[in-house]
């Protein structure tokens, strides 16, 4: 039997299924849609981290990924296999569930869980070992008309990251034709707003606090310097 997985691999990360949400989020996750499969006992898997627990290093140590991802993020999924089993979310792609269950507090359990699996998945993405530096030319292209210079974006970048009040993220985005730096609190994502997302940073406590205790600026400026993965940005621009 054909599971759906929530797989982010190289073949995950090509395809190019523009997802029509369930409501009214648009074709805007081109690059990083989910494809349902067919419907299994437990629907929902834990993708592959696409480096070792330890490529990070020492950035962000393999302590920290074994928690954050061999902990937390396969909570989340364990949590929404039990949740949705059964019901009319089983066999939809995550990004089809987040955006029915956007806003909805009957659905909080569903939308958060959901909602965190992908913003994971897409977080192990936005980094790679060899990050940090200079862009790709078309993305450092496009990060200039929006934003002025490199730098500017990287200052925008984690004054979003360290100012987020509490759990969150900090997203770099496409707003229409410009790209754009927000940020959102606990598991709320960009595309229920419309808006494309690029690249991300979790700014959970448990995304540092084991490497860098409550210094969340020295976390987000490693990561920027060291971590960002520009390419991951550019080919989801698409
Ligand atoms: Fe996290």
């Amino acid at each position: 039997m054909m599971e759906k997985t929530t797989d982010t691999s190289s073949n995950f990360l090509n395809r190019r299924d523009f997802i029509v949400a369930a409501v009214s989020t648009v074709a805007i996750l081109g690059t990083v849609g989910l494809t349902g499969k067919a419907q299994a006992a437990s629907p929902f898997t834990l993708p592959q981290l696409p480096y070792a627990t330890n490529g990070l290093n020492p950035i962000i140590s393999d302590k920290t990924i074994s928690f954050h991802y061999g902990k937390h993020h396969k909570t989340y999924v364990d949590n929404l296999n039990k949740l949705a089993t059964g019901t009319e979310f089983a066999d939809l792609p995550l990004e089809k569930i987040i955006s029915a269950t956007a806003g909805q507090t009957d659905k909080a359990a569903i939308f958060n869980n959901a909602a965190q699996i992908w913003n994971h998945t897409f977080y192990w993405q936005s980094l790679t070992p060899k990050g940090g530096g200079e862009p790709p030319a078309a993305m450092k292209q496009k990060i200039i008309v929006s934003f002025g210079s490199v730098d500017a974006c990287i200052k925008e970048l984690a004054g979003a990251a360290t100012t987020q009040f509490g759990s969150g993220w900090a997203w770099l985005v496409m707003a229409g034709d410009k790209l754009k730096v927000v940020k959102t609190a606990n598991a709320e994502v960009p595309f229920t707003s419309g808006m494309k997302p690029l690249l991300t940073i979790d700014v959970w406590e448990h995304a540092y606090y084991l490497d860098y205790q409550n210094r969340r600026a020295d976390y987000v400026n490693a990561v920027l310097d060291k971590l960002i993965n520009w390419e991951f940005a550019l080919k989801n621009i698409g």
